[in-house]
């Protein structure tokens, strides 16, 4: 039939013009001829390359489509809701492993002798987002443990009996846990997944899940207990999505939220099931949690329910709103239903949703209809609007009461009228000497409850709720002693602290307090306290980072706490951690240690850093030493033999402060030794200095055209980079030096970065503005500048 095409770039689509009307009633087939460029920007079909042990170069081709890039690879319907069944096929050398979504059907000659034609059988109904397809030289390793085939893929000279084992059963076992969990089989005839060495995080393709080597490939006897913890994380997370997304899809990417919330969460829980010693739940608390009370407290925040205004911020919403804010959403919600329940909706959600689309109402619905209360009217508020309630507690004694009012939570600390109009329906999660009351709800600006005894209280149990909670000096003094007392279960002591901290940088407490309270609990065991407490300091440091003397005082601070000899039971993290701050706070003892190791490094004996030590060890030799060591560490980066220890080394890098290092690391960036995806690993440590921080808006500023040109294709990256290049500025001088800049270039596709980092910088200078001189004074009053710092 004639026709005339149309493509128009700018909307991404093509028009078909049929220049004579289609019969009615007769189904008419549309085919398109098409080519497409095997491109080198990590999107869409594209081309990824390693070198063997021989030095010999080899290409993949692998396909990246989420979010909106399937259509660089074919023309189609590409719309989370269109969904279609997908037929493919792949003509390749014979020599080359041809992978997709489904098993393979058959292969088959071509008019070329030297290749061969795979098809593979017709997919069930799935959105594009999540076909794909890979082409390469590649080993496998296969497991029969779980009722289909789960096989490894990695690029050929891999010894993947060694670093695949771990990943692969893993992979088994969760597809085998998640079958009963949700009381829904696994759909496809296999699973296969694939490490590669060109890839942004990982993808969760139904059936061929694509990872980046570091985050799959492990060498259980080498690698650090952190590696472990984080593949056991991602992996649970992808297999998550294979029901959460693949099965059952969003409608729009507003709806994001469903598939990352879920994800996340699901990984949680099955990560506590594996392995409950490492108490998952905890960490969630001084991580997930925290990381997304950061984000959601600043004005630039969005929903997780986002309205999008076009294609072009789909990249930007895969951040922690919708990530960490999404899956703590849930725990609210099951602690509400209580968990069985919660999980009955659950499964009649995927079960009425599979093969289809669903939105947040559908998830309301199917949660009401399992536990017959209103879940839409509870939590409305926590996923139409943006942010958070803090709330104030005051006390009446002579009542035995206590009054609670909810104000939305700023870091900024500069609420304006018109900005607190949302009522968040809280769950108080009240602990008293009695036990926790979990069914007190806030539902209005303020209430009243009555207390049994007014000795002891405190709201958000477990700190399941996504709140603050902020308490008199009086009250925080005492709630730090019944932390140090064991009085509260390690989750409320993570939340106290990281509330306490958050607070008083807002201006809701005074930081003296939050001083007061870490030396209160200076006598603490557990590993997860520990890293809230270091973490609080680091707040500190970040926002103080241009006066010398409140950094060295925060420095001698750190070290009194830190050196306890009476420690026992602790932990490989733990003691990784407590040997990183010896080192870089100033013990003579521990920076000897590192400086040992370095030195038998350097002669070749690899096995002198323990794995858990090295990132601390190079940090150490940069901050002490010159050129020389810097040299060490970049051939380490060159030349390691894991991607995990070449990231390490990476990452090291820019620790180092000579100027002229410092211009050395950021030459490297852009250089073709630093993959796309890594590009942030030096970044955020040379964003722990004054040098680096200048450094890289430098950096940024002079290289503009050419890093918005190669990192635009992925708007995650930018994103990423964009706020790691300007956040670390801590004065009202650089934010308007990076609004000024912005303003002139434009912000199309990133302007949330820009806006995240502009509220940042200002929190900072408020903070220190507002209480730099006394915390200056605290300081000064244990001694100040007695112990003397370590940061070269
Ligand atoms: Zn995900």
């Amino acid at each position: 039939m004639s026709h005339t095409t149309n493509a128009t770039k700018r909307n991404q689509t093509v028009t078909v013009h049929l220049h004579d009307p289609l019969p009615a009633g007769e189904t008419t087939t549309l085919t398109l001829y098409f080519t497409g460029l095997l491109n080198d920007s990590m999107a869409g079909f594209y081309r990824s390359s390693f070198t063997d042990p021989s030095g010999q170069k080899h290409f993949l081709a692998v396909s990246q489509m989420e979010p909106t890039d399937a259509r660089r690879a074919f023309p189609c319907f590409d719309e989370s809701a269109l969904k279609s069944t997908f037929s493919i096929t792949l003509i390749a050398a014979k020599h080359l492993t041809c992978l997709s979504n489904m098993d393979i059907k058959s292969i088959q000659p071509t008019h070329q002798p030297d290749k061969k034609k795979v098809l593979f059988n017709t997919t069930p109904k799935m959105s594009t987002y999540f076909v794909a397809f890979l082409v390469g030289e590649l080993t496998v390793l296969e497991t029969t443990i779980y009722r289909i085939p789960v096989r490894l893929f990695a690029t050929i000279g891999t010894d993947l009996t060694r670093l695949g084992s771990f990943a692969l059963e893993l992979t088994a076992r969760t597809l085998a846990f998640y079958d009963e969990q949700f009381d829904n089989p696994f759909p496809l005839p296999k699973m296969d997944i694939v490490a590669v060495p060109d890839f942004v995080g990982a993808m969760e393709n139904w059936g061929l899940v694509i990872y980046r080597e570091a985050d799959l490939l492990l060498d259980l006897e080498t690698s650090p207990v952190t590696s472990k913890q984080r593949v056991v994380l991602l992996v649970q997370h992808e297999l998550a999505h294979q029901w959460f997304g693949n099965l059952v899809t969003m409608e729009y990417w507003d709806g994001l939220w469903l598939n990352e919330g879920f994800a996340t969460w699901m990984a949680w829980y099955a990560c506590n099931a594996f392995y409950p010693e490492w108490g998952v739940w905890q960490m969630y608390v001084a991580e997930k949690l925290q990381r997304g009370l950061s984000l959601d407290g600043l004005r630039s925040s969005h929903p997780i329910q986002v309205p999008l205004r076009g294609e072009d911020e789909i990249g930007q919403i895969f951040d922690d709103i919708s990530y960490a804010k999404g899956a703590c959403v849930l725990p609210m919600i099951a602690g509400a239903l209580g968990e069985e329940v919660f999980l009955d909706g659950v499964r009649l959600y995927l079960r009425r949703h599979a093969y289809g689309n669903a939105t947040t109402e559908d998830l309301w619905a199917a949660l009401t209809e399992a536990s017959g209360q209103n879940v839409g009217a509870m939590m409305h508020a926590w996923t139409r609007k943006p942010g958070f309630p803090v709330l104030t507690v005051t006390e009446d004694e002579t009542m035995n009461t206590i009054h609670v009012r909810q104000t939305r939570f700023l870091a900024t600390g500069d609420l304006k009228p018109g900005e607190d109009g949302t009522i968040y329906p809280v769950s108080l999660g009240l602990r008293t000497t009695e036990g926790i009351t979990t069914d007190l709800m806030l539902t209005t600006r303020e209430g009243t409850f009555p207390i049994p005894d007014l000795n002891f209280f405190k709201l958000n149990a477990n700190h399941t709720g996504f709140y603050r909670t902020a308490y008199s000096p009086h009250r925080l003094k005492q709630l730090g002693e019944a932390a140090a007392q064991r009085f509260l279960p390690v989750e409320d002591r993570v939340g106290l602290i990281a509330d306490a901290t958050a607070l008083a940088a807002a201006g809701h407490q005074h930081t003296p307090d939050i001083l007061s309270l870490l030396t209160t609990l200076k006598h603490e065991h557990e590993y997860i306290v520990w890293k809230q407490i270091l973490t609080s300091i680091a707040t500190m440091h970040a926002a103080w980072l241009h006066d010398p003397s409140i950094q060295t005082a925060l420095l001698a601070f750190e070290n009194d706490l830190t050196i306890d000899e009476h420690d026992s039971h602790i932990t490989r993290q733990f003691k990784a951690l407590l040997f990183n701050r010896a080192v870089l706070t100033g013990d003579k003892i521990a920076q000897q240690a590192a400086d040992n190791m370095f030195t038998a490094f350097r002669t070749g004996q690899r096995s002198a850093i323990h794995p858990d030590l090295r990132a601390t060890v190079f940090e150490h030799a940069l901050l002490k030493g010159g050129e020389s060591e810097y040299n060490t560490i970049l051939e380490e980066f060159r030349t390691a033999p894991t991607s995990d220890d070449r990231i390490t080394a990476l990452a090291a890098l820019g620790y180092a402060r000579d100027p002229h290092l410092v211009h050395r690391t950021t030459c490297v960036l852009l250089s073709d030794e630093v993959r796309l995806q890594d590009i942030h690993v030096p970044m955020t440590t040379l964003r722990t200095h004054p040098n680096g921080v200048e450094a890289l808006w430098t950096w940024i500023t002079d290289n503009w055209d050419v890093v918005k040109e190669r990192l635009s294709s992925g708007l995650v990256v930018l994103t990423m980079v964009v706020g790691l290049c300007t956040s670390g500025f801590s004065t009202e001088e650089q934010r308007d030096k990076v609004e000024a800049f912005f303003r002139e270039r434009g912000t199309e596709g990133f302007d949330r970065a820009v806006g995240q980092s502009l509220d940042e910088i200002r929190m900072k200078a408020r903070w220190v503005e507002r209480d730099g001189e006394e915390v200056g004074r605290w300081l000064e009053g244990r001694g100040g500048n007695r112990a003397g710092g370590g940061w070269g």
